[in-house]
């Protein structure tokens, strides 16, 4: 390709609306534009890279014996209420009506379609296992579309479904997905954590997800520095750091105390003169339509995820006239003493501890030497986020936290869109069963993101050679020097003849103006021709490093073929 013929529509500067680095490259380097909120156009560049990405997915569950569909994203309403998933989807689902009025949406997954599928064709034992794929669109109507390609509305997913007879079936193609997507994502050039998730509200027994390290992401994972444990907060198990003050060792009841306008844990704490390690944080939680009160230390934050897959429901805050009404006082003011009309969860750090503080149901009012166990009973489970510096779980090292963004999720689905659509086979014995799957999603644009996030410095971007869009550019230095302008088209004819994608920056511009462009899109490897071809040599630059080596103009194509199959090998 002719950089004069392509479309790269580079800025000078910063987009003022980009707050992530990623989001700002992509648009300063011509790879995308806006179209609404959460909605991008994909320019070439972007296309050439997210083409790449998906070759190597292509090629990867290939391997694994994965079959690749091609399914509608425009779906009846009717497989989703099968599965239930019509009302739990809520306003984060597409909705609209056919010219009938019959109720469609658009694909957020396709775990109905696939299931759909199954049960019409796949009647016997001897058909599975089964790993179907497709590389799709999908939509989210996301509240708040941010960071570019990271939180938006439409986007491309490879998502794969496993059908097997039993569990020891589903242990297999689980592996395989796990081992394919270590593949993937070394391919592309990422440094990634595979973490343990959170495996969701509707069961589903185990689950991995592919996490890149990164400011920009919104998940947060706990991570052992030793490296023997890695997790989501919302699953990750730690061991507490002990309260900041030891409890009291006294005998006494529960005594109310007035804390004006008081309504935090901090404010309490502060008025009181002891740690928030001292007190009962109370948040009232509805799960389904039932208020649940969850206790926790003063210092903890509750893990949603973890009350969620323990009630087996979606939970919410309770809004603050439910509050009211149930406990007659505010938020600020809340604590277990006396409560009998819902059920009390207690975190396991308030296990043994004595003498607390916590709300005393009454306005401005608070409760001291409240003991757990003595003045209110309660069912304990870990429900708790872990935090920076508790205990690892496995060694005991403090655990550090880290944002990221994740790419990939493999996830153990269980018997739910297979019992709830009836997705059986006939066994050997002539038995009915019902099958056990699997589902597995891989983002496309957040392997580019993250691809972006890791590699890049104040000239642009530095992407690895599998994604970017060229492996190499070729700058003729002063395009009006006749030797070095034939120098550049037969060097472009060889690259293309060994099958390297290269472009030819044949502008006429200055030297400064296409290094400053070609150091932006991040092309890998920019081959100088100028001064130094009188002695028949040209300049091969590396993007990242910023080396630089001489070499003859007749074995350079050869040259960046060999460094090419180093740098994706
Ligand atoms: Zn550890």
């Amino acid at each position: 390709m002719r950089w004069s013929q392509l479309f790269i529509p580079t800025l000078r500067e910063n987009p003022a609306e980009a707050e992530v680095i990623s989001h700002q490259l992509l648009l300063r380097a011509g790879y995308i534009r806006p179209l609404a909120a959460g909605l991008y156009s994909y320019l070439p560049l972007a296309q050439r890279s997210l083409r790449k990405i998906a070759e190597i997915i292509r090629e990867e569950m290939d391997a694994i014996g994965a079959q690749e569909f091609y399914l509608p994203e425009l779906h009846p309403a009717e497989i989703w209420q099968e599965s239930s998933r019509w009302e739990a989807m809520g306003d984060n689902m597409f909705r609209l009506k056919d010219r009938w009025g019959r109720e469609m949406c658009l694909g957020m997954t396709e775990e109905e379609v696939m299931t759909s599928i199954a049960r019409a064709e796949v009647r016997s034992y001897k058909q599975l296992p089964q790993i179907w794929y497709q590389i799709q669109t999908k939509f989210r109507d996301e509240p708040r579309p941010k960071s570019g390609l990271l939180r938006v509305r439409e986007f491309t997913m490879k998502d794969s479904y496993s059908f097997d007879l039993d569990e020891a079936g589903l242990d297999v193609s689980y592996q395989k997905h796990h081992r394919a997507y270590c593949r993937i994502f070394d391919r592309c050039g990422l440094q990634y954590l595979v973490v343990e998730a959170h495996s969701g509200a509707m069961g589903g027994s185990q689950s991995h997800e592919f996490m890149i390290p990164s400011d920009a992401g919104e998940d947060w994972i706990a991570v052992c520095p030793n490296g023997d444990y890695a997790a989501n907060v919302e699953k990750a198990q730690s061991a507490a750091v002990p309260p900041a003050a030891a409890d009291p060792q006294i005998n006494a009841a529960p005594e109310p105390f007035a804390t004006p306008s008081r309504k935090t844990i901090a404010e309490v704490a502060e008025f009181v003169g002891l740690p928030e390690s001292s007190q009962i944080k109370s948040l009232v939680m509805v799960a389904g339509s039932k208020p649940v009160l969850v206790l926790l230390r003063g210092d903890h934050q509750l893990s949603e995820a973890k009350l969620a897959s323990a009630l087996g429901s979606e939970v919410r805050p309770a809004h603050s006239e439910e509050i009211r009404q149930w406990f007659g006082a505010s938020a600020g003011s809340l604590g277990p003493v006396g409560v009998s009309n819902m059920e009390i969860l207690a975190d396991e750090a308030l296990r043994g501890r004595k003498n607390m503080i916590c709300g005393a149901n009454k306005d401005d009012f608070h409760l001291r030497y409240v003991t757990p166990g003595r003045d209110f009973e309660a069912r304990y489970l870990d429900l708790r986020a872990a935090a920076a510096g508790d205990g690892c779980v496995r060694c005991g090292s403090a655990l550090e936290l880290k944002k990221c963004i994740e790419i990939g999720h493999i996830f153990k689905l269980g018997y739910k869109y297979s019992e709830s659509m009836g997705a059986r086979v006939l066994t050997a014995d002539g038995q009915e069963k019902t099958v056990i799957m699997g589902s597995y999603g891989i983002g496309l644009e957040r392997i580019l993101t993250s691809a972006v996030e890791q590699g890049h410095d104040k000239d642009g971007m530095c992407l690895p050679a599998a994604l970017a869009p060229f492996d190499l550019v070729i700058t003729p230095v002063n395009i009006s020097d006749v030797s070095q302008r034939q120098a550049a088209e037969n060097l472009y004819a060889d690259c293309r003849a060994a099958g390297l994608d290269v472009l030819l920056d044949d502008r006429d511009e200055r030297p400064g103006v296409k290094f400053k462009d070609a150091d932006l899109i991040g092309i890998p490897w920019r081959v100088n021709i100028g001064r130094k071809l009188a002695q028949g040599m040209v300049e091969i630059v590396e993007r990242r490093s910023r080396q630089s080596r001489d070499v003859p103009l007749p074995g350079a194509a050869g040259q960046i073929q060999r460094l090419r199959a180093e740098a994706v090998k």
